[in-house]
């Protein structure tokens, strides 16, 4: 299926691995050219690299902390007109509601919830004015059944999620669409990293821990980027125009509700 993308521009943070970086292969491979974030100077500059060669599109990075509002005003510069902002920032670190204080909370809002909004603020204009637009954030599965040790993420990503609820019908009327996309597991670094303290607590190997969890999956297995980079790139298609508002959730049927 041709998506109707070829030409547009993308946004696409926290881009140099994971998720974010299936998004920004997804959107490629439709022949949209990329503007790409991440910290890591030469993981990202692999990444572009890599994209440019396999899928032809003009790729350019913009390297820092997304939650930076130097950094942001640098990415938007850098892409000019954005037809497309993929949203994205590495997740809160696990622990216990006990252990974070204000600080804490700052950094996952910051990261997870007010540089989203943020973005979003700044890029609304000039698809309105040009009556087309898509925006997809990177939440989790966490928003429909939260996950205790992530309790930072829960807080966060409720808020993004509450905000978009209403922000989307807003501007429904102007050809934008906004959608949240919830991964469930998904064979990152940030999985590997999340079961880390589990491990050790129960003292096991890492890699058994992971096992176990995949086999909790309804699937047996993790979801892969590419798969959750696809149904970004379907979310931001011409075909998905009707599509807003919505908080859709990817994780291999894990979330046992009937709705
Ligand atoms: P990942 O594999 O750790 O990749 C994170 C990517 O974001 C890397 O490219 C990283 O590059 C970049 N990044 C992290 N923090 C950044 C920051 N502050 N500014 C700019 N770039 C940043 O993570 P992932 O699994 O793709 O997860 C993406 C998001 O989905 C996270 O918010 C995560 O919590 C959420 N999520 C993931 C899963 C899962 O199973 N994987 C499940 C639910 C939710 P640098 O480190 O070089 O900056």
């Amino acid at each position: 299926m041709d998506l109707g993308l070829k030409g547009k521009r993308a946004i696409v943070c926290a881009s140099s691995r994971g998720l974010g970086r299936g998004c920004a292969e997804a959107l490629a491979e439709e022949g949209v050219d990329l503007v790409l974030n991440g910290r890591t100077e030469k993981t990202l500059t692999d990444t572009a690299n890599d994209i440019r060669d396999r899928f032809g599109v003009t790729v350019e990075t913009v390297i820092g902390d997304i939650a930076d509002e130097g950094l942001q005003a640098q990415l938007l510069e850098r892409a000019g007109e954005v037809h497309i902002l993929v949203n994205n920032a590495g997740g809160p670190p696990p622990g216990n509601y006990t252990d974070w204080d204000r600080d804490d909370w700052i950094e996952a809002l910051d990261n997870n919830m007010i540089t989203p909004i943020t973005l979003m603020k700044a890029v609304l204009p000039g698809m309105i004015e040009r009556k087309w637009g898509r925006i997809v954030n990177i939440t989790s599965g966490a928003v429909k059944a939260p996950i205790p040790v992530l309790g930072l993420s829960n807080g966060a990503r409720a808020g993004l999620t509450g905000f978009v609820a209403g922000l989307s019908r807003q501007v429904a009327g102007q050809g934008v669409t906004i959608n949240n996309l919830l991964p469930g597991p998904f064979d990152t670094d940030r999985i590997r990293k999340t079961v880390e303290s589990a491990a050790a607590a129960q003292g096991k190997s890492v890699d058994e821990v992971l096992e176990a969890r995949k086999s909790q999956n309804p699937m047996g297995r993790f979801g892969e980027a590419s798969e959750f980079g696809a149904y970004c790139a379907f979310l931001c298609s011409q075909q998905a125009g009707y599509v807003t508002g919505q908080n859709l959730l990817m994780d291999g049927g894990a979330y046992p509700g009937t709705l």
